[in-house]
């Protein structure tokens, strides 16, 4: 029996799991103690580092929510993995894998190093580091970053029913402080990588870092993902089968920085997180035991905008591990 579901066939299971993740929710709250918030973007800097929020939905509709659940945060580097979603949608797969990698780089998710080891690469190693992601941004079909852009808030509201917007201010705040994303952007340009204008393509960038979302958006999404890009609620595929797959096996390899490894090995599943502290997890439906939650799959969304050294949200991560352990969330 895994522990923390002993009640799970005989009380009534909405309740006790609301008040189960309750209480982990305002333990692990502390450690957002151990965690700062980032504020290499000035307006990021702002947050409140205690905030600890947590949505969970199941793909049959089961909906457990608790701590600071109702704040908007802007989406950062969880929209690589929908810029990348959405040009295997409309490059083709095969177009986009022959020129990012689907490899993890064990380095941080801004680093250069690679980009500069010549004789390794051919291409940046991955969608979800600043390198691969900008790539990306080059690759959607537009002349200008709004038109690249469109397909992607298209995406977005197909799944959650409304457009989510740009947050202005932080958009601003990023064009304006992120040198090294502009280095990362000169040398693509100079190395022959970027399919358009570098100014479209890091004002695309910034502007899909920015748009603003909320934790029950990213579980809405995570549960798209869990069902192979088949939305439960409806039955539609609004990611093809394959895109889906690919997606998950990047967020799962590359989705939590250089602690994408120890993430997979401690909570088994795929996800992404953000520097402005929000994670996407994702759980796919499970045959192992009857009696588990969420054993139809779920998606998860977390804030926590305290983030530990390698920029994952520090309770986030630590809330996820043990509600992952005590549900056997876990793929492996
Ligand atoms: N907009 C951020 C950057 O490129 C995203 C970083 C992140 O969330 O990892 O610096």
């Amino acid at each position: 029996m895994v522990q923390g579901v002993a009640n799970w066939n005989t009380e009534t299971t909405e309740e006790w799991l609301q008040n189960y993740v309750d209480d982990w929710v305002s333990f692990y709250r502390k450690h957002t103690e151990d965690g700062n918030v980032a504020s290499y973007i000035p307006i990021l800097g702002e947050a409140n580092k205690n905030h600890l929020g947590i949505s969970i939905l199941g793909s049959d509709g089961l909906s457990i929510r608790s701590g600071d659940t109702d704040i908007s945060f802007t989406i950062q580097s969880i929209s690589k993995v929908f810029s990348y979603i959405v040009a295997c949608m409309t490059r083709g797969v095969s177009y986009v894998l022959d020129r990012v990698d689907v490899e993890p780089t064990g380095e941080a998710f801004n680093s250069i190093m690679h980009l500069e080891m010549r004789n390794r690469l051919e291409k940046p190693f991955n969608p979800l580091i600043n390198a691969g992601a900008i790539t990306v941004s080059s690759m959607l079909e537009g002349d200008t970053s709004d038109e690249k852009l469109n397909p992607l808030f298209e995406l977005f509201e197909r799944i959650l029913g409304y457009r989510p917007e740009i947050n202005v201010e932080v958009y601003e705040s990023e064009r304006d402080s992120s040198m090294r994303n502009r280095a990362i952007g000169y040398y693509l340009l100079e190395t022959g990588f970027l399919e358009s204008d570098l100014n479209i393509t890091l004002e695309t960038y910034f502007k899909q870092c920015s748009i603003e979302i909320t934790i029950d958006d990213l579980a809405k999404i995570g549960t798209v993902l869990a069902n192979d890009g088949e939305d439960p609620a409806t039955g539609e595929e609004v990611i093809p089968r394959q895109v889906a797959r690919l997606s998950k096996a990047l967020m799962l390899t590359c989705g939590m920085y250089d602690a994408s490894g120890k993430f997979a090995a401690y909570v088994g599943v795929p996800a992404k997180s953000g520097v402005s502290g929000g994670i996407i997890a994702v759980s796919p439906p499970r045959v192992r035991e009857e009696s588990l939650p969420f054993k139809n799959g779920c998606g998860i969304g977390v804030y926590g905008p305290a983030l530990d050294e390698q920029g994952n949200s520090i309770a986030g991560i630590r809330l996820l591990r043990h509600i992952a352990n005590q549900w056997d969330l876990s793929i492996f």
